[in-house]
């Protein structure tokens, strides 16, 4: 739980290396550092000798999961590791990943880190418990863990050809054997992984930045559909199944998720949101005296709003940046003395100014009314919301915890509604088209599915299940009997 907080959620970052004379889980430790803004829940890090197994997983940050004792531990040259926000599964410790089942083939172990989410993983769950495998946790992860140890003996490339033309939606995966590390992305391309090269082997992480903290630098990204391969032979890489029908990269990568310094289908992510605020600039004009961005992900496209606009950037508002996973929640009466634990602002900046504020996002409407009035409060004489994505009108089931569609404000309310909640002179989003363009990538190649409603592929049963709580349970099994009914 992240108090003061409306912002969507990443599920996971992951990580690997195979590098045989480093010490390869302090290059995971590092490279879990690095991705840590993409999952504060838990942490764990896997390695292999060769002929051993070393695991260990922690709830918290990665800081606070791992010592210098943990990592002595952890010896080998193969590592794989992770950083959670659950979508999929509570936060408990049994989520923690890596998680590590037997091959049912040779009893050895394999080790697997899962940013994403299947979409059919309550399908898959039935047949392998009818199959006798029991579930250690909750994560729709354990499924493709246990798909790959069940997959018919063959070549690697035959056991990921029957994983992959089961599972369904968005996976980002590392996958550890006793001597080989692999990566595999989904043939949408939903959530990001690229490939680095060392000098003693290869690097996989769900982000750029990862491998630039390492000095590795950026071979190229894990394509969709492709699955990657690391041995002592060097790298190899395959596509085991067929491209799919659409590409379908997360939108939501570029305007938030992603670190500003990582570079997602070869644009740098710091300058896709700089081009987002200059849009917005264009489609939403007003005149004003300073421009200033909700830290931090959104202060690249206030930057980029400032200098479309000619009007000057400043900094109004000061991130408290360690504030992330507690467990000490503000009571109500905190909440209603405005207290904010996330932000201060600069009442010297703001005060008597008409301010331009850009954000990334309004999710359920909770967070930006208290920005705006913090922002008020500190004298600002007008207040303009700007933000750099289209209205948030459908859940995610790709790996992005937001909200239900009830909870969801701009599937509820119009525009002038959301702007008198939120207490702003006015308010204007970022066109679909506008979006798209500032991420520098084909628009055909993006899920807008939170932005259109439109999916990628049928998540009908998790749109039933989402809502369930607003069903009475007769409807429910009859609209969950038809949507497996209705499955191709
Ligand atoms: S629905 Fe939205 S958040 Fe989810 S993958 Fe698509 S663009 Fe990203």
């Amino acid at each position: 739980m992240i108090p003061d907080s409306d912002n969507p959620r990443e599920a996971c970052g992951v990580f690997g290396v195979y590098s045989p004379g480093d010490d390869v889980a302090r290059l995971t430790f590092y490279g879990l550092y690095a991705l840590q803004h993409r999952g504060q829940e838990s942490a764990g890090i896997a390695t292999s000798n060769g002929t051993d197994f070393s695991l260990r997983t922690g709830m918290g940050l990665v800081s606070q999961v791992f010592d210098e004792e943990d990592l002595a531990y952890l010896r080998g040259h193969i590592s794989i590791g992770h950083t959670r926000y659950s979508t999929s599964g509570g936060s408990v410790a049994c989520n923690a990943q890596p998680i590590v089942v037997n091959d049912r083939h040779n009893g050895e172990p394999i080790a697997l880190a899962h940013n994403g989410n299947l979409t059919n993983v309550e399908i898959l769950r039935e047949d392998l418990e009818a199959q006798g495998i029991q579930f250690e946790s909750t994560a729709d992860s354990e499924v493709i863990a246990h798909l790959l140890s069940i997959a018919p003996a063959g070549t690697w490339e035959e056991r990921f050809h029957y994983v992959m033309r089961r599972i369904e939606g968005a996976y980002s995966v590392v996958i550890m054997t006793r001597d080989r590390l692999f990566a595999m992305r989904d043939p949408m391309g939903v959530r990001p992984l690229c490939i680095g090269k060392m000098e003693n082997g290869w690097v996989v992480a769900s982000e750029s930045c990862a491998l630039e903290h390492l000095g590795v630098p950026m071979e190229r990204e894990v394509q969709p559909g492709e699955v990657v391969m690391v041995d002592a032979q060097g790298m190899t890489s395959f596509f085991p199944v067929a491209p799919a029908r659409k590409r379908a990269i997360c939108t939501f990568e570029y305007t938030y998720f992603a670190r500003p310094d990582s570079r997602l289908g070869g644009q740098l992510v710091y300058l896709a949101r700089e081009a987002m605020g200059a849009q917005l600039a264009m489609e939403h004009p007003v005149g004003a005296d300073i421009v200033v961005g909700v830290p931090d992900s959104a202060i690249p496209a206030a930057i980029g709003y400032a200098r479309a606009a000619g009007i000057p950037y400043r900094e109004g508002l000061v991130k408290n940046r360690y504030v992330g996973r507690t467990f000490i929640q503000p009571d109500q009466r905190i909440r209603e003395a405005g207290v904010s634990l996330k932000f201060n602002a600069l009442s010297e900046v703001l005060r008597g100014k008409r301010v331009v504020l850009v954000d990334d996002s309004i999710v359920r409407g909770t967070t930006t009314p208290r920005v705006v009035s913090l922002v008020r409060n500190a004298g600002a004489a007008e207040v303009h919301m700007r933000i750099t994505t289209p209205p948030i009108v459908s859940p995610c089931f790709l790996g992005v915890d937001m909200a239900t569609k009830a909870e969801l404000i701009a599937a509820n309310q119009s525009i002038e509604e959301i702007r008198a909640h939120i207490g702003a002179d006015s308010l204007g989003f970022l066109s679909l088209d506008g979006l798209n363009v500032s991420t520098g990538q084909v628009p055909a190649d993006l899920c807008n599915a939170c932005f259109t409603g439109v999916y990628p592929l049928n998540v009908q049963m998790q749109m039933d299940r989402l809502e369930a709580p607003r069903l009475r349970e007769p409807e429910l099994v009859a609209a969950e009997s038809l949507n497996r009914a209705g499955r191709p």
